[in-house]
């Protein structure tokens, strides 16, 4: 018998399969993981499949060493994945494979743990005997006392009644009156023997009438869902009783949920529902925990997994459902490589395995509610919250007139005073501030105008040049100075825009001294439990208000804050890149429903320098379907996903000069390669080469060609050349191609 073979080794020159004989007597299947001799030296690789004849001559095939696991790693279902994804990619399989394991099980980094366990050899009545005739050593006849019960006990538990146990176990075990064994012993991230009895709540009426459409679909024909449901609205028993129903059908389940939203409290919660039933999967778990976790959903110990993105490829059989929750966040975009989308990967999925699908949002992206509209999903609505809790009373403030009025500080009368009552009713705030560094555009404080590109319909980014400041847009390299009057309303107030987290905590304690305050951003989230720390604090109260970026948006519940102000919604809505609006419509329908989670109804106040932008009211109304509409409209008219698809080739290099030089070079051969073939050069709507928006990251100079391409077959052709473009080898710089990315910083 014979064998094809990937071996874990990622070069183009290698991405292919080898033959390699099955020695006498070795079982292997499709997706084993063996050590095979490659070239001077042995490396791991991934059976893809078996033959009975071989292409090559038998003498010159070598012989797979030996098996690495006793069980196939890899799921048949998941091979095919891996193929997929590879093709799609355009990146050899060992790539991809790669993503179908945990990192730590390649290279043999990790190891299974075992602990010594003892159990009785007689029976009790004889051990109790043994006990009662052993006079020399307390501790023996204590021991035997215990282990009487019959019972495994590990020797570290024994240890707890018996001071260093070791000893006269070994002694037992001698006598024959005891058994002393190796056994493995799982890592699991958190208590596993939580009882699973927790009792779901009633359902409401617009939970049974979601759920009305679901639970057919998992028990027939497999059904795509969009369940659209307002903040609030109880989305999670809605996938909890279909989690409920996948398993009594003797079927699996995956829940994806952003990273950030899996806290210990989450995890908790779903082992009280599910019991050991449950599977974590995510980054922050340890290298150990992590590979036992996988274990115990491919041995199907576990049925239920929830995790970050890479849960998508957890090993499980007989897949019935994977519900992905606040599908609308860009966590969901594995950026690095190789690329993928766990949207895309869940639904090959479930189309692969018979599967149903549910992606659940307060504020679906574009792209998903486009297809939930064409029919391609099913939309289930829920409009309402549970228990008829009022949606939070949202505010604008227009900071043009806080500038009238000769307020200069961040913070806006009517937030300050509501700020103050917030804190003397006893409850607490949220200040919600964006990501620093990222955005730099320019506007006028007195009609809130910004410069925006005329091609492109995105806001110019402000570049400091030394003597030169200017103003560029990133999409089509378009430049000019910066204005120094408002072009719209003369005013001289227009500059850059920028203040950060630092500065609000600044006016936050000058406005309330006696308050503890929390800030939460990158600069004080570093380190291992950075974020914890900061949020229990929180949480427990011992800080009232918590001013932080995008990431306190994001699915926290904190029954006690009653007051959330955006300091401004012109950050988010100014970035440059096409789906500002967006983002901006998704991180204030999000923060809004931070508010008023308990029994006090919330109050949210927004400052922004535009408020008519129809974003902001629409918004502030939590009125989606009028954004979507106006949103859908505006895509199509400026060409822009889904209209269109977007291709980035991003280069990064440590010198400049470099990082200029190899985007010139890629641009000239995207040129080139365009204008050879009129079927492509058809389809390019844009083409041009610039520094990236954040043009120094990480001490990397980045540079970049951006194309925009009209969706038809001949533009998949191309995308194909490019993402080979970008994979050719180059000295001192790096190029990634990046498909409709999700953020183009
Ligand atoms: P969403 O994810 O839609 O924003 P959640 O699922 O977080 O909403 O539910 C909001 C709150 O309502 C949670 O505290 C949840 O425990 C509670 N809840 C959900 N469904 C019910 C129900 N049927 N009866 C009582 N409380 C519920
Ligand atoms: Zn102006
Ligand atoms: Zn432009």
């Amino acid at each position: 018998m014979f064998c094809r073979v990937i071996v874990d080794i990622v070069h183009e020159n290698v991405a292919h399969t080898y033959t390699y004989m099955i020695p006498e007597g070795m079982s292997l299947q499709p997706g084993s993981r063996v050590l095979v001799p490659f070239g001077k030296r042995e490396t791991e690789g991934i059976v893809l499949g078996l033959s009975e004849t071989a292409d090559i001559p038998e003498d010159k095939l070598k012989s797979v060493i030996r098996t690495l696991e006793d069980y196939p790693a890899i799921l048949p279902q998941l091979l095919e994945l891996a193929a997929e994804m590879a093709e799609q990619n355009h990146c050899p399989q060992a790539e991809t494979l790669r993503l179908m394991l945990p990192a730590e099980m390649r290279g043999g980094r990790i190891r299974s743990r075992t602990i010594d366990v003892a159990r009785l050899r007689v029976t009790a009545d004889e051990a109790m005997k043994a006990a009662a005739a052993e006079k020399r050593s307390p501790k023996r006849r204590m021991l035997l006392e215990i282990l009487a019960d019959g019972a495994d006990h590990a020797v570290r538990d024994l240890g707890v009644q018996v001071k260093d146990p070791s000893v006269p176990l070994k002694k037992l075990a001698e006598d024959g009156l005891i058994l002393l064994e190796k056994r493995e012993s799982l890592r699991t991230p958190c208590n596993l023997f939580h009882s699973a009895d927790e009792k779901p709540p009633e359902l409401t009426p617009g939970q049974k009438e979601a759920l009305s459409e679901i639970l057919p679909a998992l028990r027939g024909k497999p059904g795509r869902f969009l369940l659209h449901g307002v903040t609030g609205s109880g989305k999670t028993e809605v996938f909890m009783a279909a989690v409920r129903q996948v398993l009594d059908l003797g079927k699996t389940a995956i829940i994806l949920v952003p990273e950030i939203a899996l806290t210990p409290q989450m995890v908790d919660w779903f082992r009280t529902r599910f019991g050991s039933a449950a599977a974590v999967l995510h980054s922050r778990l340890s290298p150990g925990e992590r590979y036992d976790e996988w274990r115990r959903i491919r041995r199907g110990e576990a049925q239920l997994v929830i995790g970050a993105r890479s849960a998508v490829f957890a090993p499980l059989d007989r897949l019935g459902l994977i519900v992905i929750d606040e599908e609308h966040e860009t966590t969901y975009m594995n950026d690095h490589h190789p690329r993928y989308d766990a949207r895309d990967v869940a639904l090959s999925r479930c189309t692969r395995e018979g599967a149903t699908l549910i992606l659940a949002s307060a504020t679906p992206s574009i792209l998903s509610f486009a297809r939930a509209r064409r029919g391609d999903m099913m939309l289930l609505e829920m409009p309402n919250r549970v228990h008829d809790r009022p949606l939070p009373q949202v505010e604008t403030v227009d900071m043009r007139k806080e500038l009238e009025n000769g307020n200069r500080t961040v913070l806006s009368g009517a937030l300050r005073q509501a700020l103050k009552e917030c804190i003397s009713r006893g409850e607490q705030a949220m200040l919600l501030m964006n990501r620093r560094g990222y955005n730099s555009f320019v506007s006028c404080r007195s009609c809130g105008y910004v410069v925006r590109c005329g091609n492109c319909d995105v806001s110019m980014t402000y570049h400091v040049g030394g003597t030169d400041n200017k103003l560029v847009c990133h999409y089509c390299g378009q430049e000019c100075a910066p204005p120094s009057v408002c072009p719209k309303c003369g005013s001289s107030y227009i500059r850059y825009f920028g203040a950060g987290t630092q500065k609000v905590e600044d006016e936050v304690s000058r406005l309330l001294p006696d308050i503890a305050i929390s800030r939460m951003d990158i600069d004080t989230t570093s380190g291992k439990d950075g974020h914890s720390r900061i949020l229990d604090d929180f949480r427990s109260g011992r800080t009232r208000v918590l001013i932080g970026t995008q990431m306190i948006a994001k699915g926290l519940d904190f029954p006690k804050v009653t007051l959330v102000g955006v300091v401004s919604a012109d950050m988010t809505l100014n970035l440059p890149d096409f789906r500002s609006r967006e983002r901006t419509f998704q991180l204030l329908t999000q923060v809004a429903g931070r508010a008023g989670r308990g029994s006090v109804p919330g109050r949210v106040i927004i400052q922004t320098y535009k408020p008519d932008d129809p974003v902001i009211s629409q918004a502030a109304a939590q009125d989606y379907r009028s954004f979507f509409e106006t949103e859908f409209q505006r895509r199509r008219n400026s060409l822009y996903p889904p209209f269109t698809v977007m291709v980035r080739l991003l280069v990064e290099s440590g010198s400049a000069d470099q990082a200029e030089r190899t985007a010139n070079e890629l641009y000239e051969s995207v040129r080139k390669m365009t204008d050879g073939n009129p079927e492509w050069k058809k389809r390019v709507l844009l083409l041009n080469t610039d520094r990236a928006p954040i043009h120094l990251l990480r001490g990397k100079e980045r540079t970049q060609v951006l194309l925009k391409l009209l969706v038809h077959p001949e533009t998949e052709k191309l995308c194909a050349r490019l993402s080979e473009l970008a994979r050719e080898e180059r000295e001192g710089a790096e190029v990634y191609y990046e498909y409709n990315p999700t953020t183009m910083i």
